[in-house]
């Protein structure tokens, strides 16, 4: 019998129910928070450690905690924002730009974020593997790079990531993998030597792009688990979330870029919010957005500052926001 990794062991000790979660918290104040959210609750018990108690008003906490703003209608927010079922190219690739193909590995996360654009997302959850897509990528000459999203594909096992590496890598015209994971931030326990190894055993260049929204979230153990895929040579890059009361603040965003680059992070992107159904609540004007990125141009080392960019459905690439 197979050997549970400790992750996972760690993984089940998840927040998932509201009420545990308020009184781990203390939190008092109940009329604001939504018992019943179409999209659960689900939140590392060490992310949780790290919210101040008994106040809604936390940057972490707002990340992931429902509330019942998700219910307002407002327009523009949709279900399906960026438009990802229209570039299905299989039951799990996404094609949007070129030279790239997005697969999404899993519907699983580490965590829940209130925010996240794919919330809604019909994922083929049917077809466990992955060989219609290695066929459509064998058959597309066009494409050098492959994308591990999801979910998280950190989600899958070890033995499911070493097999999936095994066909990229008899694709010749591939060159590249990058990983999307929120992983790391959760339960950095999961960068374990045998995920570590099967980096390590791969013949293409990999490039591993974490999603980081606050300082609080990169701490000693999160980076040092970082850190041992960066002695591999690996880049490691990061995207964040423009989000209203969590991250949209001068200060805030100064000490997470450059906490980033002391670190060796390169921030790559920040993607204002892709407008899903029940996240008006963290929508930060573009003009707001646009100082905030000024202010960091002007106190942070060129490369700390990430580019901002939104997604719009049918350009062929992300669109970086200028005004
Ligand atoms: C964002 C995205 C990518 C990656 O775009 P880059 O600009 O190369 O980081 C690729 N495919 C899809 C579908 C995406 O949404
Ligand atoms: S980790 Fe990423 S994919 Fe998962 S819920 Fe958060 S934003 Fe969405």
């Amino acid at each position: 019998m197979q050997k549970v990794p400790i992750w996972r062991q760690i993984q089940r000790e998840n927040f998932t129910s509201i009420s545990s979660l308020l009184d781990f918290l203390e939190i008092e104040e109940k009329s604001q928070i939504d018992a019943d959210p179409r999209f659960v609750l689900n939140l590392p018990r060490r992310l949780a450690e790290k919210i101040q108690k008994n106040t809604l008003n936390d940057p972490i906490l707002r990340q992931f905690v429902p509330l019942v703003d998700e219910k307002t209608v407002a327009p523009g927010f949709v279900m399906d924002p960026v438009g990802d079922k229209t570039f299905c190219k299989t039951g799990k690739i996404l094609q949007k730009y070129r030279g790239r193909a997005l697969i999404l590995t899993t519907s699983a996360c580490a965590m829940h974020c209130r925010f996240c654009f794919r919330q809604n997302f019909p994922y083929e959850t049917q077809v466990t593997g992955f060989e219609e897509e290695i066929a459509f990528l064998e058959k597309d000459l066009t494409i050098e790079e492959v994308i591990l999203s999801g979910g998280d594909p950190l989600s899958l096992s070890d033995q499911s990531i070493t097999t999936l590496f095994a066909r990229l890598d008899a694709i010749s015209h591939i060159k590249r993998i990058r990983f999307h994971t929120r992983f790391p931030i959760g339960i950095p326990e999961r960068i374990n030597d045998s995920f570590l190894n099967l980096l390590k055993n791969c013949r293409k260049s990999i490039y591993f792009v974490i999603h980081c929204n606050h300082p609080l979230e990169l701490d000693d153990e999160v980076i040092a688990s970082l850190k041992k895929i960066q002695k591999l040579g690996i880049p490691v890059l990061s995207q964040s979330v423009l989000l209203k009361e969590v991250n949209d603040r001068e200060g805030v965003l100064f000490e997470l870029f450059q906490k980033m680059v002391n670190c060796g992070i390169v921030p790559y992107y920040l993607h204002q919010l892709d407008l899903v159904e029940g996240t008006q609540h963290f929508l930060v004007s573009d003009i707001r957005a646009h100082a905030l990125i000024q202010y960091l141009q002007e106190n942070l080392s060129g490369y700390a500052v990430p580019r901002l960019v939104r997604e719009i459905a049918g350009r062929k690439s992300k669109t970086r926001i200028c005004l």
